[in-house]
């Protein structure tokens, strides 16, 4: 029988997990932590009975991810739950951009600048699906409709800041700002629309729904799955040589590319160990998880409907702070990401006590403490927060990291999103799934489509694996 080894249990790890397994391959999957999931875990991080995420919140990816779709992962556990209101990004005037699934009520909300909206991510919802197979993978492929990844491409390409010149109200440039700023990176840089993009044109076709019972529930599913197809999963097994991986016909790498290079160093192809040794790592979060009675009180009515709040004022105002945090300095007000997930799932509250889960951009490897940041970046819009914040839990870049290997310097996104490593990650190269040594392939968010829990990296890694496989009658044996 083929085996095959997967080093990390995040949400990419198992995906390619699940589908070297589906192809009758014998899985081991070894994660470092205590606990699968990476970037998807969950528990009561304030007070007990309140469900936090600890990282991924919401999940317009995950539930647009052509991977997930394909599994049925309803049947191992997986239930999406959507707010009232997808996002909302509130100003200062007391006014709020909204996000909605439905474009047409969106457009509406936006007045003046409805039909722009509607004229830009109109056709490219209407071919999410289509889209979303094209957009999620490699960059060097042929697409299998043309126009549409053209047409997203084009648009993708643009720095947001740019693109969103074609709106004249602050409220529509702010609430596609916010969501360009998912990517972390400077929004005047070629390609900083290209996250913006998808995660809206997302929102217009799946909405940006959370995990009921928390993100865990969607690593979870996977693991069951995998379980069922005779799969296995240890946890407390760091890797650090690749003396201590099992034998196996090929093996999976959910880890950043530095840490492969360490790892195996002289084995890999010069070229390819320079290319990881490379790769650069971006701007950190900082997590602020908060306890609050009676939820935030939201100055903008939209606000208290809405999964997802971004806080962070106008497009200037962002751009200026991504700007500040590309140099690594800590701007007086960070851009701030808020997930209030009970909306959507009530059972993560305990009676009218609610979970709230915030992170700020800022600077890589940032040692101060930024809570008071986030705290006046969400009381600007919510005043009188304070009075109802029962606990709060701060999770630093250190600390980010030290829960997650990957996660290096409290870069969330596993490598910084500049227009270089978002077009060609994790290097130059046809397969870019390939490490050069045989059977042995990266498969973490370094590599294409990049960041979020859609399991893509995962599924496309271990489909070269599949091509190698099928290829090696032989089906060398690893080491
Ligand atoms: C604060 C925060 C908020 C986020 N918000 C969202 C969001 O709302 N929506 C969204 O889609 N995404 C979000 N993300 C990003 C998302 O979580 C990641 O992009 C995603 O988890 C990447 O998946 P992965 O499998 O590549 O890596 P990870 O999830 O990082 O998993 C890697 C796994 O490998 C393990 N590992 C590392 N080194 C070793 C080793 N040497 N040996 C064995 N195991 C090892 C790690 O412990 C970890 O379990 C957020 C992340 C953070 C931190």
């Amino acid at each position: 029988m083929t085996d095959a080894v997967v080093v990390g249990a995040g949400p990419n790890g198992l995906a390619a997990a699940v589908t070297l397994a589906r192809r009758g391959v014998k899985v081991t999957v070894l994660e470092a932590e205590r606990e699968i999931g990476g970037g998807t875990r969950s528990g009561a991080l304030t007070l007990p009975g309140l469900l936090h995420d600890h990282c991924a919140a919401v999940h317009p990816t995950g539930a647009g991810s052509p991977f997930f779709r394909s599994l049925a992962m309803e049947r191992h556990g997986l239930e999406w739950a959507w707010p009232d209101a997808d996002l909302a990004h509130p100003l200062d005037c007391g006014d709020a951009g909204v996000m909605w699934r439905a474009l047409a009520r969106t457009a509406d909300e936006l007045g003046r600048d409805g039909p722009a909206w509607r004229a830009l991510f109109g056709p490219l919802a209407g071919s999410f699906d289509a889209l979303a197979r094209d957009v999620m993978g490699p960059v060097i492929r042929v697409p299998a409709r043309p126009l549409s990844y053209a047409r997203f491409g084009w648009f993708a390409a643009q720095p947001a800041a740019l693109l969103a010149r074609r709106w004249r109200t602050e409220k529509a440039r702010a609430l596609f700002a916010g969501a360009a700023a998912h990517l972390l990176t400077r929004l005047d840089r070629p390609m900083s629309s290209s996250v913006g993009l998808f995660h809206i044109v997302a929102g217009h076709r799946v909405g940006w729904p959370v995990a009921r019972g928390g993100s865990r529930s969607v690593t979870d599913a996977l693991a069951s799955l995998l379980r069922s197809l005779g799969g296995t999963i240890e946890t407390d097994a760091r890797i650090t040589s690749p003396a201590q991986l099992p034998r196996s016909d090929v093996v999976m790498l959910d880890l950043a590319p530095r840490a492969v290079a360490a790892l195996f160093g002289d084995r890999l192809p010069p070229r390819v160990r320079f290319g990881y040794a490379r790769w650069r790592h971006g701007p950190a979060a900082f997590a602020v998880h908060l306890a609050v009675e009676g939820g935030v009180p939201w100055t903008a009515e939209a606000c208290r409907s809405a999964g997802t709040v971004h806080l962070g004022g106008t497009l200037e105002e962002i751009r200026h702070s991504e700007a500040q945090i590309a140099r690594g300095r800590m701007p007086e007000r960070p851009f701030v990401l808020l997930a209030q997930q009970y909306l959507a799932d009530a059972g993560r509250s305990h009676g009218n006590v609610h979970p709230v889960d915030a992170y700020a951009h800022v600077p890589h490897g940032y040692r101060g403490d930024a809570t008071e940041s986030v705290m006046r970046q969400i009381e600007r819009f919510a005043p009188g927060v304070r009075e109802r914040v029962l606990a709060t839990t701060v999770r630093s870049p250190a600390e980010l990291a030290h829960g997650n290997a990957n996660f290096v310097g409290g870069d969330i996104l596993t490598g910084a999103n500049n227009s270089l490593q978002v077009a060609l990650r994790p290097r130059p190269a046809l397969d870019p799934y390939s490490t050069g040594v045989p059977g042995v392939y990266l498969c973490s968010a370094a590599t294409p489509p990049g960041a979020g829990v859609h399991g893509m990296c995962g599924h496309h890694a271990a489909r070269s694996a599949l091509r190698f496989l099928e290829a090696d009658e032989e089906k060398l044996s690893f080491r």
